[in-house]
């Protein structure tokens, strides 16, 4: 199969998957609503992808003749991480970057996965093979993968080991044919839109009583045994005028229940070793696998919060004021941090000996993961302090008809802004609905959580940035500055 399109994509959703929602089961998330939505904006991420105007852009021809997105690509030259980044680009530019789990994004860490096959299978080759044979088997079929990496949140301080067992999903028994799982992982974010799901890299596990959770994977989403548990679906199935963010990128959370399901032994690349399984973030380069999109993605987020907090001002003429100058100010601060550090990720890329594997500047990406939960909390503080009751006096499109029909239409020189911005093309009233569904509303709010959480806790995250840091060359300077015969003075 080559590159699927949109309606190739939505044919692979209607199967026997378990998505539990609002008390039963869905259907068929191509239709359900509260689902409908999110699975048409996926499906038009696979027809941007296949529209010819795109297809040099975002794919590539492999050995096999096949065109794939290059996201599945291993990147063997810096040149494949520009061409990647620019691929990333195409889409999160498209969309403002409002799809956090737009396809190409695991796409990208299961080529990270498969480009660690020499750890994988340092014990046993099998391993490693399945490792490989999983991306093919991703990129020849196109397919659309869910991730839950993580542990439940349930206890935090007492060791898995003495807790009780199978909480998290751990290996029940090995079988003939591969291996039964029990327990669950979370946040299966994109789950009800995915064809698989894949498992790896944690929890970190210690001795005995902790191995069976030393494990990587892949598995379909409607595995039998395999439940996805959902919050609250936030697309209220109204107008795109009403809710122009929850009604098309509502990409849906999840747990996982993994109810004794058996995953097939090709489909496992990391099995009981304690030393390979706790190893592997930093051997497979983790951050620099996944994080490429997310700086990518968080460019392209941060562009359209700056256009965004633009016109909202611009609207009521509050740019002309410095307090609110400043705030505008620092997001363009912000984006030209955050440019900078996308392009030094890949013009700072360096090739890894062990494989030959090209991978983004660590530092720069690290850095870029590290700002951004920040920037985006106080972005969204910005937006709301410019924008004050405006969000709360943009009534609904059926509102807004109603009024207009009992009132006339002069009631809408209510509802209207200083500055005409018709010429671009923009009325005040959508702008303010679409606003605040990207800093008040229920999936704003998640996307808040998102934005802290969705890479790890960055508390813990930064923490280890300071302790791994090599810090001699710092230390030197001090050393340097300190010593009295420096610069030949005492
Ligand atoms: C909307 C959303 C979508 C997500 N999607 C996915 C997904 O698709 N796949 C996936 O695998 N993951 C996903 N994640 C990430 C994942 O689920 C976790 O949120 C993330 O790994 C952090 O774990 P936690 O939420 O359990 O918080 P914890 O790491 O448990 O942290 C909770 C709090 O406790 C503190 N804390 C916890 N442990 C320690 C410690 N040892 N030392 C000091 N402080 C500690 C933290 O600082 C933090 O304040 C998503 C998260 C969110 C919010």
């Amino acid at each position: 199969m080559a590159m699927r399109d949109g309606a190739a994509y939505l044919a692979g959703l209607k199967d026997q998957r378990r998505i539990w929602h609002n008390g039963g089961l869905v259907g068929d998330v191509t239709t359900a609503p509260g689902f409908a939505n999110a699975a048409r904006t996926i499906a038009a991420y696979y027809d941007f992808q296949c529209d010819p105007a795109n297809l040099d852009l975002v794919s590539y021809e492999d050995e096999d003749g096949q065109r794939s997105h290059r996201s599945f690509k291993i990147p063997r030259s810096k040149q494949d991480l520009r061409d990647r980044g620019a691929a990333f680009a195409a889409w999160a530019e498209h969309t403002g970057g409002q799809l956090g789990r737009a396809p190409d994004y695991m796409n990208a860490a299961m080529a990270g996965v498969a480009a660690a096959e020499h750890h994988w299978g340092q014990e046993n080759p099998e391993l490693g093979e399945h490792a490989v044979a999983i991306l093919e088997h991703c990129r020849r079929n196109d397919v659309c993968l869910t991730h839950t990496f993580v542990t439940p949140q349930i206890d935090r301080k007492t060791p898995l080991g003495e807790q009780e067992p199978y909480l998290n999903a751990g290996i029940v028994k090995r079988t003939s044919d591969g291996v039964i799982v029990r327990g669950s992982r979370v946040l299966g974010t994109l789950a009800p839109f995915s064809d698989e799901n894949i498992s790896f890299g944690l929890p970190i596990v210690k001795g005995e009583a902790e191995l069976k959770y030393a494990l990587g994977f892949s598995i379909p989403v409607d595995a039998p045994g395999l439940h996805w548990v959902c919050r609250d679906s936030f697309d209220p199935a109204r107008s795109t005028h009403d809710y122009p963010v929850s009604g098309r990128f509502e990409e849906i959370d999840t747990v996982a229940v993994f109810d004794n399901v058996e995953v097939p032994w090709e489909h496992v690349f990391d099995y009981e070793d304690e030393r390979i399984h706790n190893s592997v973030l930093m051997v497979m380069r983790f951050q620099e696998s996944l994080g490429h999109h997310v700086l990518v993605k968080n460019v392209a987020k941060t562009r359209f919060l700056l256009g965004l907090a633009h016109l909202i001002a611009e609207s009521a003429q509050t740019n002309s004021f410095i307090n609110v100058q400043i705030r505008l100010g620092e997001i363009v601060t912000m984006l030209q941090t955050l440019e900078s550090i996308t392009i030094a990720a890949v013009e700072g890329a360096v090739e890894n000996p062990d494989n030959g594997v090209w991978y983004c500047n660590a530092n720069a990406i690290t850095a870029g993961l590290r700002l951004f939960p920040e920037y985006y909390v106080q972005i969204i503080d910005h937006i709301k302090q410019i924008g004050g009751s405006n969000f709360m006096a943009a009534p609904s499109e059926a509102n807004m008809e109603a009024i207009t029909e009992a009132l006339g239409p002069s009631v809408e020189r209510y509802f209207k802004g200083a500055a005409d911005m018709s010429e671009e093309g923009i009325e005040k009233v959508p702008l303010f609905r679409l606003a605040w569904d990207v800093v008040g509303s229920s999936l704003a709010g998640r996307q808040e959580l998102y934005e802290r959480f969705f890479f790890g806790d960055q508390q813990v995250s930064k923490s280890q940035s300071y302790l791994r840091f090599d810090k001699t060359e710092a230390v030197d300077t001090v050393r340097r500055l300190l010593d009295p015969a420096w610069l030949g003075r005492s």
